[in-house]
This record gives C-alpha cells, structure tokens and sequence, in this order.
C-alpha cells in the first residue's frame, strides 16, 4: 500500500465558513486521497500537492471513519490511515471507468480483506454487468485476479438512478460530458450542507439542466481543472475542463467554495501555486491537496 504522500491537513475555512461550521457543529468531512487526473505523478516535483490519483473520502457527520468514497484511484491506498486497523465498511461511487478512477482499487488493504463490506457503484453502459465492466480491466492477462479474487463481501452494482439514499447520504447523479464512455457527475447531501463532485467533465461540450442541477448552490464542488486555457485544444480533445471552465460554472451555479480537483499529471507545485495565485474569481476557491480535509457547512 502506498502512503508515501498522505499528509493529513485541515484546510482552514475563511472567517465566514468558520462561523457556519460553528453554527452547524458537525458536519461532514470530504479528504482528498487523490487529486490527479491522468496517471500517478510521483516525484520531487509534485510533492505538496501530491501525485496519487482521483479518490476523495467521504466523513459522515459525527463519525471518524468514512463510509463514502467517490472513485478509487491510487490514494485510496492510503484510506488504511483514516480507519486505523479496522476495514472499510461502505459504498465507492466510480465516477467513470478510466484508469485513473478505479487503478487503486486492487492495492487498498482496507477494502480487499474478510472483513471489509464493499457495494461498488459502476455506470452501467453497453448492455454490460456492473461486474463485467470492471472485470475488463481486472482479469487475465491485464490483472492477476478477477472481481470476485478481491477480500471481503463486495457487491457490484449499477450507478443510482436519481436521487437515493446511500450510506446516510442523499445522493443524486446524473451523467455529464467526458469521453470515452458515461461518466456520472455527483451531488451529496446532508442536513448540514452538501457538494458536488465532477472529476472529469468538460462543460465546453454544453451543460445539460441534468448537471446543472447537481452543481446549483452546493456548498462545496470538486471541479475537474486539468488544463489552462493555453491547453484548451487539448481541453477540448480529452473531454476535460480549464481552470476558468470550473471558475465560470461554479460562479454562474453559486456555488459556496471551487476546490481546483484533478491536475494534470506534468503540473508542478510551482505551477500549481502560480495557476491558484493567477487565477480571478468571485466564487471562493481553493486548489485541491492530497490529504487536505475539507468541511461541508453552508456559509450563511
Ligand atoms: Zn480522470
Ligand atoms: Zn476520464
């Protein structure tokens, strides 16, 4: 299991969101395991912001351990930190199947064990099984084992139609532009606030009312910000967003605080910092952090 970069930080919120998280007491937390998009960047070049990719770990309110996980890149191999010795027990909504949202799951401790409870979340496509899907890129000759060679009692399912109630959570998905196969955007919600997460999506391609809808207000969206605008050509190849495509929808949805979410894989720190100081924006945002914890409250 690799914990190599897993660094536990809490992000500080602004003075009004400390009020809030005040107000409310306890809300849920989100930590971020991964926030690449691509493939791994390991590294000296990449070590603040991290180089695991896509896996973000859900903290119901008033709990230590999370029962949620959106995607399994290479940081959920380092979710074994957040449960100490004991086993993940939950659900893992996959955004979408490419690599770098689904290559960590085989190498976590925490979920492949006798005692784990795993119901793995995959959009369905093609007339073929949620275990199927999976099972194309973990099987012979490209993988060892096989769905079933993973520990503990796992379920594959179909992503939710709508809006459902998973883990405590109301959670509602839909899906949104990429490419190369569905992708789902998420909402998650609780009595205390709510977020969206939209790893890959690439808003150029138009926003459905479906999407919209999963990103109005919330109190914290978890963006897709691969490329800058001087990359927009291959923004627009691969299905993905600019840095100013994430600002300009999280600013037109109203949204409460933009975390900047899958970086480039060739992105430095030093890059990094320079995009989060260079970029204009109403909406409060933040440039996301392997290991950063993030509060979900309202701010109002
Ligand atoms: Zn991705
Ligand atoms: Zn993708």
């Amino acid at each position: 299991m690799s914990q190599g970069h897993a660094r536990w930080e809490t992000f500080i919120p602004t003075r009004t969101i400390q009020r809030a998280c005040l107000h409310y007491l306890r809300h849920v937390d989100l930590v971020l395991l991964g926030v690449r998009g691509s493939t791994p960047a390991p590294g000296p070049g990449f070590v603040r912001y991290g180089g695991h990719t896509s896996c973000v770990a859900v903290v119901p309110t008033g709990a230590t351990a999370p029962t949620l996980l959106l995607d399994a890149g290479t940081g959920i191999g380092s979710l074994g930190l957040l449960l100490g010795q004991e086993p993940f027990r939950g659900s893992i909504l996959l955004s979408h199947l490419h690599w770098d949202h689904v290559q960590g799951l085989p190498f976590c401790r925490a979920v492949d064990r006798d005692d784990s409870r795993v119901d793995l979340h995959v959009p369905v496509q093609d007339g073929v099984s949620a275990r199927d899907l999976l099972a194309r890129m973990l099987s012979p000759p490209s993988f060892p084992i096989e769905p079933e060679g993973l520990l503990g009692r796992w379920r594959f399912l179909g992503t939710p139609d709508g809006t459902v109630s998973l883990e405590g959570f109301e959670v509602t998905a839909a899906e949104i532009e990429h490419k190369g196969g569905r992708t789902m955007g998420f909402r998650v919600a609780d009595a205390a606030g709510s977020f969206a997460y939209l790893p890959d999506h690439a808003p150029a391609r138009g926003v459905s009312a479906q999407t919209r809808a999963l990103v109005e207000g919330v109190d914290v969206l978890l963006h897709d910000a691969q490329f800058t605008e001087d990359e927009r050509s291959l923004a627009g190849d691969y299905g993905h967003a600019t840095v100013q495509d994430a600002v300009a929808l999280a600013d037109d949805a109203g949204v409460g605080r933009l975390v900047l979410f899958h970086h480039s894989p060739v992105r430095t720190d030093a890059q990094l910092d320079r995009i989060t100081d260079g970029v204009s924006a109403r909406v409060p945002l933040l440039t996301a952090r392997e290991g950063m914890r993030i509060p979900v409250c309202r701010a109002g």
